[in-house]
């Protein structure tokens, strides 16, 4: 039989603000437990939520991005459950009236073909709190400075078709968000989680297949993984003969497997009404406009504007522009590099990235700046030293010896053009290879590899390959 998957992703992303949702009480990362949750956060009777504007404003950036739309009129409403770390005993969210409506993502799959996933709605809503189960015996405890946290929650239609699609659509809101600069997008504090919907139907048939919900994976590599599991649990019980169960799933990393958490819940478990401390979010026109004109330059625009001005590859620029501050780092390093575009390009992605991921740092934290690269990059262009030899300088950089120029300079890395400075290499090694010399004139041309491996090796790797070839050409013939 074959089988198809159908996915839809829940993302809950934290927007970025100083302060919580419906509270001053701060956000940030870290703090002590319970240090950051004022009388609001912990649903003391008698208080009152006040709507924090910065989250509106964002979820209007994060509408435009998708190309939504943004609703006139959304409603706060009660999502009611008891759980110990939402003291209030409901959570603030969006029901039936979202701020943001229907809007879509276009992704670029590994094929290098582009796919639209559709975006059903996006909603705001409060975080709850942390139970700690580690930090005592035999006892739990409570953290409830996440309570109050503000979440855009992003929910897809079921578009993907693998895991390995759900893991581009994900990267690409992950992008998208950054760049917005509404969300810090670190998945291991918990800023950008997902929630994968899996489910199977036979190859033609239209009705999806029974869902599962896997919760509590938080890297991009988890994502797959865990959704890979499921689908292969699915198909094996279906083949068996078995059902699929409506549930919600863990996602347990350490083991690779998904195991069923709860039955899935219905909507109206939850008992949903309007929240009638809140007054109904209204957004007008002219704050949408606002927002729009100082959108940023968004990762596709900037991925096609790369293509057009810098002549790149659509592969290399999708990966220069996954990243707001790599795409920034990029245009500097080209233009120190006199807009030697592609060979700049190629360094960052084939050396630097490469360098940085070994030793697991990112763009941020490179201890070569952009500006040092693009002068290496312009040094190659301008033949002062060779591909070759601005390895030694990139590492040379790398260890934060100096610049670019410096270290040329000290050890003595300048290519050498001088003709006859390479005439004499020749000749020493014309002289030193008699026999060789001899098989070469006789027609074994293959050697003529070896004859320039010897000179570079006796430059020190400093000649013009270009030169040399000629210079060596000549002597030989
Ligand atoms: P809930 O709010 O109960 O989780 P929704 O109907 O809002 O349910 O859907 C949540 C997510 O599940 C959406 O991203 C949607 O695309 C996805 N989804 C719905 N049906 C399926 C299915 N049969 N297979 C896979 N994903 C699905
Ligand atoms: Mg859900």
């Amino acid at each position: 039989m074959e089988w198809e998957t159908v996915i839809g992703l829940e993302v809950h992303a934290q927007l970025k603000t100083k302060s919580k949702i419906f509270s001053g009480a701060a956000t940030q990362f870290g703090a002590d437990p319970n240090t950051q949750a004022c009388a609001i956060d912990l649903g003391f009777p008698g208080v009152l939520p006040v709507l924090n504007s910065e989250v509106v404003h964002m979820a209007i950036k994060f509408g435009l991005g998708i190309h939504a739309e943004i609703a006139e009129k959304s409603v706060f409403a009660r999502k009611n459950y008891f759980y110990p770390d939402l003291p209030k005993g409901y959570q603030i969210s969006q029901y039936e009236l979202p701020v943001v409506g229907k809007g879509h993502l276009d992704m670029q799959l590994e094929d290098g073909s582009t796919k639209r996933i559709r975006i059903t709605r996006a909603h705001l809503e409060e975080d709850a709190g942390k139970s700690l189960h580690e930090d005592f015996q035999g006892l739990s405890g409570i953290d409830l400075n996440r309570a109050g946290t503000p979440l855009l929650e992003i929910v897809s239609e079921p578009d993907m078709r693998s895991a390995k699609e759900a893991v581009a659509y994900l990267k690409a809101l992950h992008t998208l968000v950054r760049y917005l600069d509404i969300c810090d997008g670190n998945m291991q504090e918990g800023s950008f989680r997902c929630d994968a919907n899996v489910s199977v139907r036979q190859k033609g048939q239209e009705k999806y297949g029974t869902r599962t919900e896997l919760k509590n994976i938080n890297s991009f590599r988890f994502v797959e993984r865990a959704i890979n599991y499921e689908i292969e649990r699915q198909i094996a019980l279906l083949e068996s003969g078995g059902a699929i169960t409506q549930e919600t799933r863990l996602y347990d990393s350490a083991k690779n497997e998904t195991r069923a958490m709860r039955s899935k819940e219905e909507a109206n478990d939850y008992r949903y009404f309007p929240d009638p401390d809140l007054l109904p979010l209204v957004i007008t026109a002219d704050m949408v406009n606002a927002v729009r004109q100082h959108l940023p330059e968004l990762p596709q625009q900037k991925r096609d504007r790369f293509v057009q001005e810098y002549g790149l590859s659509i592969y290399d620029a999708t990966i220069l522009v996954s990243d707001s501050t790599m795409a920034h780092y990029y245009e500097t390093t080209t233009k120190t590099a006199d807009g030697h575009a592609k060979l700049a390009a190629n360094w960052i992605i084939s050396e630097l990235l490469g360098a940085l991921n070994k030793a697991n740092l990112d763009i941020e934290t490179s201890p070569i700046s952009a500006t040092q690269l693009g002068t290496l990059v312009k040094r190659i262009a301008d033949n002062t030293i060779s591909g070759k030899i601005a390895k030694t300088v990139f590492e040379a950089l790398w260890k934060q010896e100096g610049e670019v120029d410096h270290i040329i300079e000290r050890h003595g890395l300048k290519q050498v053009t001088d003709n006859s400075a390479i005439e004499k290499l020749v000749d020493e090694i014309i002289a030193a290879h008699p026999q060789h010399v001899a098989d070469y004139r006789t027609g074994k041309e293959k050697l003529f590899g070896f004859f320039v491996g010897q000179v570079m090796k006796a430059s020190g790797g400093k000649l013009n390959p270009q030169q040399l070839n000629e210079v060596l050409k000549k002597k030989l013939s």
